[in-house]
């Protein structure tokens, strides 16, 4: 099965799906159920209907034929005319059977006729038996009753021969309701193991579709809320959970901007885009401790432009705003990527030049020294202001046993250099002032 195309569906749609496809069996089988047992039902009903119609008649019929042979043979023994009466009233009742037989809408009325016509046989010979003068000595009418018992009896062979059929359909039926039974059970089985496939199917790839992209979204969500704001969550697809991801891939990228323009704001210098004084001070921090673990050698350049408030008085404020830029990426041009450059504060900067011993630090300081004498800074379109600084250096050593000592030799010496006359650089290793 393929998820992907699973993940193109909402999850609303993807769910009633799913329900459907496990109701489906569910419904197959409670209809062919309910049809299968109302056919079954319905044909064993007719047949008992239609038994019950021809079967309980004839019996009834058979029992009053088997009872009217009691008569004769009671006179044949005490020779009392009573019976006569009694064997009228059975006839009457077996005639009227006959009679209401062949009305009804039997099977097979030749069967009855045939066994009417054999009654009116048996009535006859009753009759005559009857009407002996003498029955208890009559030597013919034992072997005359012999026959009419015989009679009787092939009447009632007779209709069994409607009771029979009946009962051989009527077990037809039952085998064939059984046999409908079992079918009905195969059916069921099939379906509910399909149904069962299909459910277990269905919910699985239903829980794969809603489990994988809740992992996805997961894993993302842990990610960017570590702080790897930079990270994407890469879910192709076009449901809720989709639209989730892509939320929160578009509200990490707003973060992400944030957090960044956060950072620039709270690390920098807004004026000349260098670090700010915080920033100095944590660095500096850090150097300091490498150099005692790793004896990693780096030397402060505090660097300050001489008579700064001339040029704002000169040339305006915001001039002022422009040589201290200027100034600013004229030490970013000099310094090596790895050195770090900072605004210290007002018209001073402090420059960490890493792995530098005193003598590569003066050779630089000299550098932007001149070159920041050498080079006038365009105010506007045709005036410039020249300007110098003064440079205090400070290269780390054993003796210097924390930062703010260095930062003490480093000041004391920008501010001897602008004691000396400024545009100078002074890199006495000593906290001193004389
Ligand atoms: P010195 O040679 O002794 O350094 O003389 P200075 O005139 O430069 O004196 P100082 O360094 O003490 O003065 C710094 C001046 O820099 C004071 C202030 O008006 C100016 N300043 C500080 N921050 C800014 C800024 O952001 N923009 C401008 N235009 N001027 C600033
Ligand atoms: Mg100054």
């Amino acid at each position: 099965m393929n998820i992907k195309y699973l993940l193109q569906i909402p999850i609303r749609t993807r769910f009633l799906i799913g329900m459907l496809l496990m109701l489906l069996p569910i419904i197959i089988l409670g209809a062919t159920a309910i049809y299968s047992i109302n056919k079954t039902a319905g044909a064993l009903e007719k047949v008992v209907e239609k038994s019950n119609k021809e079967i309980l008649p004839v019996i009834r019929l058979q029992k009053v034929v088997l009872q009217a042979a009691m008569p004769p043979n009671d006179f044949l023994i005490d020779g009392n005319k009573s019976h006569y009466e009694k064997f009228r009233n059975f006839s009457m009742e077996i005639d009227s059977s006959f009679e209401s037989i062949l009305a009804s809408d039997i099977t097979h009325p030749e069967i009855v006729l045939q066994a009417m016509k054999e009654w009116e046989t048996a009535q006859k010979m009753s009759y005559s038996i009857l009407d002996l003068k003498d029955p208890m000595t009559n030597v013919d009418a034992q072997q005359q009753m012999l026959i009419l018992d015989l009679t009787m009896d092939r009447i009632v062979d007779i209709l069994n021969g409607i009771i029979d059929p009946n009962y051989n359909e009527l077990g037809q039926r039952l085998r064939s309701a059984q046999e409908i039974r079992w079918k009905v059970y195969l059916i069921i089985i099939i379906v509910f193991g399909s149904g069962l496939l299909v459910a277990v199917t269905t919910g699985l790839a239903l829980a794969m579709s809603v489990i994988y992209p809740v992992r996805v979204l997961q894993y993302g969500a842990g990610q960017i809320g570590e702080g790897n704001l930079s990270y994407r969550i890469k879910l192709d697809s076009k449901d809720e959970l989709g639209q989730l991801a892509g939320s929160f891939n578009s509200m990490a990228e707003k973060v992400e901007i944030s957090t960044s323009m956060l950072h620039e704001l709270a690390t920098h210098d807004g004026l000349t885009g260098l670090y700010n004084n915080r920033e100095f001070y944590r660095r500096l921090r850090d150097e300091f401790n490498r150099y005692k673990r790793f004896y990693r050698s780096f030397t402060l350049l505090l660097a300050d432009i001489d008579n700064f408030k001339e040029v704002n008085d000169k040339y305006g404020h915001p001039a002022g705003d422009t040589v201290l830029s200027m100034l600013a990426s004229n030490i970013k041009d000099i310094i090596r990527e790895t050195d770090f450059a900072a605004r210290y504060g007002g018209d001073e900067f402090a420059v960490i030049l890493c792995d530098t011993e005193s003598n590569g630090a003066l050779n630089l300081a000299q550098r932007l020294r001149k070159k920041i004498e050498e080079t006038p800074i365009p105010i506007n379109e045709n005036r410039f202001a020249s300007i110098t600084i003064s440079i205090g250096l400070a290269t780390i050593s054993d003796d210097i046993e924390s930062e703010e000592k260095l930062i003490t030799i480093a000041d004391n010496n920008l501010y001897k250099a602008k004691n000396a006359g400024r545009n100078r650089i002074i890199a006495a290793q000593s906290d001193k002032i004389n």
